[in-house]
């Protein structure tokens, strides 16, 4: 791998960029795997601890199958012992593709003129929200172009809105964000609104890579993305969202560049990023990427085993644009969070006459279209635990805070009886008759496992007032 050291001038010292490309590339290259390595590395992830640097290059590295097997059956067993069987699941929401960037893998690129270009009036996006909402979705993202038009108060003007639509018992109790890099006061702007996590994916910290798939518009400005987060903390927003898009470059950079963005993150504000996002290129209209960088199959469930055991307390994002085989695949391996339900297209939720659903204008294609209710069935059947919960981010454990909680017990205390309690509203509110039966019998076995007989008894308890009509209830 090459690199040519860069230049950049930042006026605040203390957010530089920190990543130094020729210092990940002696990692890689320097990392020799052998059975004992690889295997003291898996045993020290499942004692909980944090991988460095030098660990992840020789997971990054090892190509023996039997090895590799042992990786994937690692991370399997670490998601059981610090995630249990519950799964999170959240829907995406464009609400606009004005976009003053050309990244060149993107759909909604300034330079393609066949993207039809649309903002969301507030109608529409209060439409597209109830639409959500009657589906049983609970916690969106919400995901912006880059322009003028998107500015800190209209993204908070959005966030305010969407929380404001309530349908039958519907809400939305958590929105993300996956926008464009703010200025501080931008994301205190932000924060104000109620926002959960702040989303900036890095795409590729190769900084020379980078540039390459960045000529136009304020993302040409590495050091300014690779920074966002840091704004996003010195702002107050504590839980924020890494990623990268797997395809540009080289995967095994990507995956220690996270790793050295999650050490920074922690070593200034003490405290990691809340979840990492590792999206795959997918087509997208008028993209011509080299496919020299492209992730097979076999590598990208490497990449989500290797991520699960490097970082083993942060949330692991999988979504649509992974096909429903290789979503079965690694959510053994560790991934806490999906999208279900998803639409790409603007103002496709609702099936409003003002949105005209003609309009063609996905970012990018996905490939699992599975409804809502589809997805929870298959997670039910294959013995997971649908959760909508909200409840951390709203009791204020963020941050520092989340940190603490994730540690044994937690999970056990607060996750499991959420993502019980809000898989009965979806069960009794929104579930086709099928999938509730199913939803029973997976609330029943959870149930039956609680060790805590005095929250098993108030989960039971506050199970009864659901039914009773009381919404809500969260530990
Ligand atoms: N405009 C903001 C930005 O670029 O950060 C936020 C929205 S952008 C639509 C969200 C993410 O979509 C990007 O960060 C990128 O990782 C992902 N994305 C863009 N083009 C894609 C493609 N062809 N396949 C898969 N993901 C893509
Ligand atoms: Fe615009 Fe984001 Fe797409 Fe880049 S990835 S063209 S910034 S919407």
């Amino acid at each position: 791998m090459e690199f040519k050291p860069e230049k950049y001038s930042i006026e605040d010292e203390s957010m530089k960029p920190f990543i130094d490309a020729g210092e990940i590339c002696d990692y890689i290259n320097n990392a020799n795997p052998t059975k004992e390595s690889v295997r003291k590395i898996i045993e020290k992830s499942l004692n909980k601890n944090r991988l460095n640097l030098q660990e992840v290059a020789v997971l990054v590295n090892t190509n023996d199958p039997e090895l590799v097997e042992e990786i994937k059956a690692g991370a399997k067993k670490l998601k059981e012992n610090v995630y249990g069987n519950r799964i999170v699941l959240f829907a995406p929401l464009y609400v606009g593709n004005l976009c003053l960037n050309d990244c060149k893998y993107c759909g909604f690129k300034s330079s393609n003129k066949n993207a039809v270009r649309k903002t969301l009036s507030k109608n529409e996006l209060i439409e597209n929200v109830k639409a959500l909402e009657e589906q049983g979705q609970k916690r969106l993202i919400l995901v912006y172009g880059e322009h003028k038009k998107y500015s800190p108060e209209y993204i908070a003007e959005t966030v305010r809105t969407v929380y404001d639509v309530k349908i039958g018992n519907g809400e939305i109790r958590r929105i993300n964000i996956n926008a464009a890099p703010l200025d501080i006061d931008g994301f205190k702007i932000v924060k104000e609104a109620g926002i959960g996590t702040y989303q900036v994916f890095q795409e590729t910290y190769h900084p020379e890579a980078f540039k390459i798939y960045h000529q136009k518009g304020a993302k040409a400005n590495y050091p300014n993305r690779l920074t966002a987060l840091d704004r996003a903390q010195v702002a107050g927003i504590d839980d924020v969202g890494i990623g990268v898009l797997f395809g540009l470059y080289d995967w095994k950079f990507e995956i220690l560049s996270l790793i050295r963005h999650t050490n920074h993150l922690e070593a200034c504000y003490n405290v990691g990023p809340h979840t990492i996002s590792f999206p795959r290129l997918q087509d997208a209209s008028e993209n011509d990427i080299d496919e020299k960088y492209k992730v097979s199959d076999e590598d990208f469930t490497k990449i989500v085993a290797i991520l699960r055991l490097a970082v083993p307390y942060t949330g692991l994002i999988l979504t649509a644009r992974e096909p429903e085989n290789i979503r079965k695949e690694v959510l053994q391996y560790g991934c806490s969070q999906i999208d279900a339900g998803t639409k790409l297209e603007i103002g496709a939720y609702a099936e409003s006459p003002e949105i005209d659903q003609n309009l063609n204008k996905e970012q990018f294609l996905i490939n699992d279209s599975r409804t809502l209710n589809e997805v929870i069935d298959e997670l039910v059947n294959d013995g997971y635990l649908p959760s909508f919960c909200t409840a951390c981010y709203r009791l204020g454990r963020t941050g520092e805070h989340f940190m603490e909680f994730s540690v044994p017990g937690f999970i056990k205390r607060y996750c499991t009886p959420n993502a019980i309690l809000t898989l009965t509203e979806y069960l009794i509110d929104y579930a086709k008759p099928e999938t509730a039966k199913k939803g029973w019998k997976i609330i029943d076995e959870n149930i039956n496992k609680m060790s805590d007989s005095k929250r098993k008894a108030e989960v039971i308890k506050r199970i009864e007032k659901i039914k009773a009509g009381e919404r809500d209830l969260y530990f």
